[in-house]
C-alpha cells in the first residue's frame, strides 16, 4: 500500500478495527519513510452472485431485496428489524455458501418462507401467497393446513368433518401421481 503522501510503499498497521456496520476492517498507517499517517479500507467483495429469474432473465443479488420483501411480509407484525436482518444475513449466507455465481429465485423464495414460517406464521402466509404460483385454491390451502389445524385445535375443533361421506364419491381417481407429471426434472 502506497503512501499517499510521499509514495513509499512501506508501512505498518498502528490500529486496526471493524468499521460501524461491520462489514469492513479499517486500518490506521503509519508510513515509515515519511511517518505520516493513514486510513485503509479493506472491504468484503460486492457479492458477485447473481439470481436467476422464473423467466431466465439475471439480476445481481440484492439483500436489501430480500430485506424489503421480508418488510412487506412482516408488516403491522410483531418482528423486529433486528429479527429481519439476521434472517437476511442467514439467507445471505446459505446463498454464498452454496452457489458460486448464479442463484435460482426459487432457492432464496423457499429460504424466505423457511425463515419466515419460524418466526411468524401470518407474514409467512402473506409471503407464500405471492410468491408461489399457488395452481389453484387447494394447494394453497394444503399450503397452510398446519398453520389452520394449529388454530382450529385452539379454537375447538367444530368444523373436523366437513362433507361426511360424501367426500370421497365426489373426488375425482385419488389423484394423477402415476402420470409422471409429479415433478418435472429436465436434465440439463
Ligand atoms: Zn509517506
Amino acid at each position: 500500500m502506497k503512501c499517499p503522501f510521499c509514495k513509499a510503499d512501506n508501512s505498518r498497521v498502528v490500529d486496526s478495527r471493524a468499521s460501524a456496520d461491520g462489514f469492513a476492517i479499517r486500518r490506521r498507517r503509519e508510513c515509515l519513510a515519511c511517518g505520516r499517517r493513514y486510513t485503509t479500507y479493506e472491504r468484503i467483495e460486492e457479492s458477485p452472485i447473481r439470481v436467476v429469474k422464473k423467466d431466465g432473465a439475471r439480476e445481481p443479488f440484492d439483500r436489501r431485496k430480500i430485506l424489503m420483501g421480508l418488510m412487506k411480509a412482516c408488516e403491522k407484525r410483531p418482528v423486529s428489524m433486528d429479527a429481519l436482518e439476521e434472517i437476511v444475513a442467514r439467507i445471505e449466507h446459505h446463498v454464498t455458501d452454496q452457489f458460486e455465481r448464479e442463484v435460482p429465485c426459487q432457492f432464496i423464495g423457499r429460504l424466505v418462507m423457511r425463515e419466515l414460517r419460524k418466526v411468524d406464521q401470518v407474514a409467512y402466509v402473506r409471503f407464500a401467497s405471492v410468491y408461489r404460483d399457488f395452481k389453484d385454491v387447494a394447494e394453497f390451502v394444503d399450503e397452510i393446513r398446519p398453520l389452520l389445524k394449529s388454530k382450529a385445535a385452539k379454537a375447538g375443533s367444530k368444523t373436523s368433518k366437513p362433507g361426511g361421506a360424501k367426500g370421497s364419491a365426489g373426488k375425482g381417481p385419488g389423484g394423477s401421481k402415476g402420470s409422471g407429471g409429479s415433478k418435472k426434472k429436465p436434465r440439463s
